[in-house]
């Protein structure tokens, strides 16, 4: 129980620091188990205010906290926010001199810095443990911590590391947050930390003021000029994949009378600010960026994003559409889909292990599954994060708002759950779809699959549509992924029911994306 003076106490702070008189969502919560000393693990979606959540109890704690940060510039901008909040917080990375380093280890040491931001590779130094060893020490919050999962998309090695380091500094409480962290991530951080014990904090993932909408990629241009037309002197974001398509577009839009500008890494350091800052500032409506933009950047009224090109995540897509209508208000959330651009995505990986292929080939496809498929997006995103999303048309997207024609498919799903089940539940779409549409492939023949009597039992079909049932029976819960196996489907509880006593299920036909090849894109 908590008492009720200590309660006020966090209030007061919040107030006294940061201005604030209310804490949002479960941040009160969430702080207060961090100072009861547990484990505490926070999954909430960017600009929910995670970062309150290890500021705040840093300054009520005696000691220093130690924040693990992956970006310098990140780090820059949170101290620097801090800061000018009058708290002191500093950073140690490897921008900073040898003189500047040991002016940061004398305050360390007398108790005067209260956050220290470090990056990963800076905490492996030995010299840095040691001195940290010395330092009383409140608690170790991970930031990003999803940089610590090879099964999401911003995987960082040196992240893997981080329990190790901490367990040096001796037995402290630990804070992990993050905004994307599918079911099976959060398992894989929860793991590596050792912290599955942990209290797990996990905010809803919805957006409920942001329009998505995904259009074939033809006559893409064209789309993308009417679209701004319609949109005149709004703000917003077009991203591209790659840095010759952002300065192509910038200029095209330059060239059509829009205030716009290019942002990509390949750009001068003082050319990426100025539009950055124009951004901000007003003086440019539209920035076409690579995704090297939008990190740490907190522009409330961001009123579309638009995906020129297909992203190469899902966690990828969430964050960057979750760049606009953080006031609010609204967000429209627009992105141009060919099946080839997903062929490009894939070959960038060619170079890549294994592994790291075979983990982006699984991103890629969840991609593939949002675009084509007919349920509704927001229900598909939340479900990507493992969250349900229970209404039947939410009334912000596409597929709500402009239904494919649906149709009865209980039988179909019947199937679908049956292929599962009479495999064994150890194998994912592709050999499923095989099996029901009874295409002899080695591993149908390996297995001996073609003796089960669901063999061939969809052949009418092919298996697009197959696939597409078995998304859809995934997404409804009829399957479920396996956590530990990345790939497989198993038959969930709702799943065994619907066997048992099957009853209608309205389902809809994929998009057809296979046709719309874009001239003006092949050049
Ligand atoms: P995240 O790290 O989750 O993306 P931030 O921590 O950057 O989000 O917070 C987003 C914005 O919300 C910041 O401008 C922050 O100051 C503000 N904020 C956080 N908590 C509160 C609160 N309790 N009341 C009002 N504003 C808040
Ligand atoms: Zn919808």
């Amino acid at each position: 129980m908590m008492l009720v003076e200590e309660k006020d106490t966090l209030k007061l702070k919040l107030k006294e620091i940061f201005g604030y008189s209310q804490f949002r969502g479960n941040q009160e919560t969430i702080i207060q188990n961090l100072l009861d000393g547990r484990n505490t693990f926070v999954i909430m979606p960017t600009g929910a205010g995670k970062s309150l959540c290890y500021q705040l109890p840093a300054m009520v704690h005696d000691g220093l906290a130690i924040v693990i940060s992956p970006l310098i510039a990140l780090m820059k901008n949170q101290v620097d926010q801090m800061n000018a909040y009058g708290v002191n917080a500093r950073f140690l990375n490897s921008t900073l001199s040898k003189g500047e380093i040991t002016r940061l280890k004398k305050d360390c040491m007398n108790g005067v810095v209260k956050l220290l931001y470090v990056a990963p590779e800076s905490l492996n130094k030995e010299e840095n443990i040691e001195f940290l060893q010395k330092v009383n020490v409140s608690f170790v919050a991970i930031d990003e911590a999803h940089c610590i999962s090879e099964w999401g998309h911003d995987f960082r090695p040196e992240y893997r590391r981080i329990k190790t380091m901490i367990q040096q500094l001796g037995n402290l409480p630990v804070i992990a947050l993050t905004a994307t962290a599918t079911p099976k991530v959060q398992i894989d951080i929860q793991r590596n930390l050792q912290m599955e014990e942990a209290d797990v904090f996990v905010s809803s993932f919805n957006r409920k003021n942001l329009y998505y909408e995904v259009r074939p990629k033809k006559e893409t241009k064209k789309q993308l000029i009417k679209f701004l037309k319609d949109n005149k002197g709004k703000s917003g974001v077009i991203y591209c994949l790659s840095r010759k398509k952002v300065e192509e577009i910038a200029q095209l839009l330059t060239v059509n009378g829009f205030k716009a500008a290019p942002y990509h890494a390949g750009l001068d350091p003082d050319v990426r600010e100025k539009n950055q800052d124009g951004f901000l500032n007003e003086d440019i409506d539209i920035i076409v960026a690579t995704i090297a933009f939008g990190m740490g950047i907190d522009k409330p009224d961001v009123r579309f994003v638009i995906h020129y090109d297909v992203p190469k995540s899902l966690e990828g897509y969430y964050q960057e559409t979750g760049r606009s209508g953080r006031d609010g208000l609204e967000g429209h959330c627009l992105m141009f889909y060919s099946h080839n651009d997903l062929n490009k995505l894939e070959k960038f990986n060619k170079d890549k292990s294994v592994q790291e292929r075979e983990n982006a080939r699984v991103l890629l496809q969840e991609m593939e599954f949002y675009a084509e498929s007919p349920v509704c997006r927001r229900r598909q995103l939340l479900h990507y994060f493992g969250e349900e999303y229970k209404q039947d048309n939410c009334g912000m997207c596409d597929n709500c708002v402009h239904p494919r024609e649906r149709f009865e498919g209980s039988e179909f799903v019947k199937i679908a759950i049956e292929a599962v089940k009479q495999t064994g539940e150890r194998f994912g779409i592709q050999h499923l779809v095989n099996v029901i549409v009874g295409l002899e492939d080695d591993y149908v023949k390996s297995y001996g699959h073609f003796n089960l009597p669901i063999y061939g039992k969809g052949g009418d079909e092919n298996t697009d549509f197959w696939k597409s049932i078995v998304r859809q029976a995934l997404i409804y819960q009829y399957l479920e992924k396996d956590i530990d196996n990345i790939g497989v489907l198993k038959i969930s509880e709702r799943g065994e029911a619907f066997l048992k006593k099957p009853h209608n299920v309205e389902l809809a036909k994929d998009h057809d994306f296979t046709t719309d090849i874009d001239e003006e894109e092949e050049s």
